[in-house]
């Protein structure tokens, strides 16, 4: 072999190395993609790329496991709207399956909390898909099975906006949706519950990020195995609708289930300046581009944009971490160490200074460790606590 090809496999297994501190496992619960994932060079994650998780950064930052989001934005509830949204999730998958092709030597798909540890163990990166608004079922119940077999293994109810499962914890009041919490916040729809009685049966976790309150209670009802919010925060400690209340947390965590602790901005920290300050560099990008309007699959990944957040970040610093562990030690104070988890939420809006992209994600253990959790505690909240909610969400659809 010649020196040179030596050398970069070495350097290769040195980046993607594990470190004496390291946890057992590295989870992150939820990292999103662009729809043109794997398809323009840019987002080829084999390669360097400017998003905030892609292969290196995850080698290099010692994250072994991502659930990686097929997501889709919340359109009409007409057959027009479910078409759209269908074909919208198809495209995620196809991403997450080119990177799967492409890269079997450094990341493999994991359908089960054994095989992510495998694939760990035999130094390979996990990645497990997981689907965010269950409205890309298009309301038929066959697609929660076709989705399974295509491997997502988690299900999040709704998103921004009602759908034909749930109310949303941010619905679109500008269009007549009513308020959450409102007496005509109607929570669970018969194909919500149909959705999640499937779920139960297949062994896909249920994920209640983005639901309403009164979707969270009737989640917790409906639902025979523990159940999960992929990405949410403690509202007590910041108040926004998308953060839970102690209540909830509490209940999710009676439940057996685990509530992944997210390090998004908005969820941690009240800056209206500084969101302002987006909202104008995001308008002005677009201008630039020729677009009328702001799209972030097409413009947050510009040169230009990242130069003006990297002022805006000057002027206004993004949470630190030692605010998300903050509102971590609310969660495990309240719900138990037993039942919670991290996820980051990149390429979603998600990141804070210290935890800005995946290649910083020894920076979170430290933090862990300076805020006194012990080695097992880190291991529990690093992915212990919610491999152990998939297998009793696999062990309880062998009953059904
Ligand atoms: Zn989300």
């Amino acid at each position: 072999m010649k020196t040179i090809a030596r050398l970069a496999i070495l350097a290769t297994l040195a980046a993607g190395a594990a470190q004496a501190q390291d946890p057992p496992i590295t989870i992150d619960s939820h990292v999103d993609i662009p729809f043109d994932y794997m398809g323009e060079p840019r987002f080829d994650v084999g390669q360097p790329t400017p998003l905030l998780v892609d292969l290196g950064k995850m080698e290099r930052g010692g994250l072994n496991a991502a659930f990686f989001v097929v997501w889709v934005p919340q359109h009409q509830l007409d057959d027009a709207g479910y078409a759209k949204a269908v074909k919208q999730a198809s495209q995620k998958y196809d991403g997450i399956g080119r990177m799967l092709m492409m890269y079997p030597d450094r990341i493999r798909l994991a359908t089960t909390p054994e095989q992510l540890m495998a694939n760990h163990h035999a130094g390979l990166l996990s990645a497990t898909i997981e689907i965010e608004n269950a409205y890309s079922l298009g309301h038929d119940i066959h697609r929660l099975d076709a989705a399974f077999d295509r491997g997502a293994r988690s299900v999040g109810l709704v998103h921004v906006g009602n759908n034909d499962l749930c109310t949303s914890s941010q619905p679109d009041t500008e269009h007549g949706e009513p308020a959450m919490n409102s007496a005509a916040d109607t929570g669970m729809s018969d194909f919500g519950r149909a959705v999640v009685k499937r779920a139960n049966q297949l062994g896909m976790m249920v994920d209640v990020s983005h639901a309403s309150d009164a979707c969270v209670h009737d989640t917790l009802k409906v639902s025979t195995a523990p159940i999960i919010a992929s990405h949410s925060g403690a509202r007590a400690v910041l108040d926004h609708p998308r953060n839970l209340p102690d209540d909830l947390l509490r209940a999710i965590a009676a439940k057996g289930g685990v509530i992944q602790a997210v390090a998004y901005k908005e969820f941690l920290k009240h800056d209206p300046a500084r969101e302002a300050a987006e909202e104008k560099l995001q308008q002005a990008v677009a201008k630039a581009a020729g677009d009328t309007k702001y799209d972030s699959d097409k413009h947050d990944y510009l040169p230009a944009m990242a130069a003006g957040m990297a002022k805006i970040q000057q002027q206004h610093p993004l949470p630190t971490l030692d605010d998300y562990l903050e509102q971590i030690r609310h969660m495990v104070q309240v719900a138990g160490i037993d039942h919670v988890g991290i996820a980051s939420d990149f390429d979603g809006g998600g990141g804070i200074t210290g935890w800005a992209d995946a290649s910083e994600t020894r920076n979170l253990t430290a933090a862990m460790r300076r805020h006194g959790f012990s080695d097992a505690d880190i291991a529990k909240l690093w992915g212990g606590n919610l491999l152990r909610v998939w297998g009793e969400v696999e062990r309880d659809a062998v009953k059904h």
